[in-house]
């Protein structure tokens, strides 16, 4: 089990996550590569998959009613089985 010390806020949440478990930010540039948290990593994906458009890292943290937008859809997107489509395409974009 990870100690306290490997945890990281989140600079687009604002919670902990393992820092190990980072996710790249779709926000990310060559020069700047932003680590946010996995969770994060999944509601950016969504939000690009959704059609929204990105909360740029200026806007970070995300406010927390617009965090709760993100799950929201991604909730209803894996009840709808939309969730399984998705990771589909993300793999074979890598
Ligand atoms: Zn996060």
């Amino acid at each position: 089990m990870a100690g306290f010390a490997d945890y990281v806020a989140c600079p687009r949440c604002g919670r902990p996550y393992p820092e190990r478990a980072f996710a790249n930010s779709r926000m990310s540039s060559f020069m700047t590569p932003l680590h946010i948290c996995p969770a994060c990593g999944d509601l950016e994906a969504w939000r690009d998959h959704a059609g929204w458009p990105p909360v740029p890292p200026r806007e970070w943290p995300v406010d927390p009613d617009e965090l709760g937008r993100e799950y929201a859809l991604m909730i209803r997107a894996s009840r709808s089985g939309q969730m399984q489509e998705m990771r589909v395409e993300e793999l074979e974009d890598e």
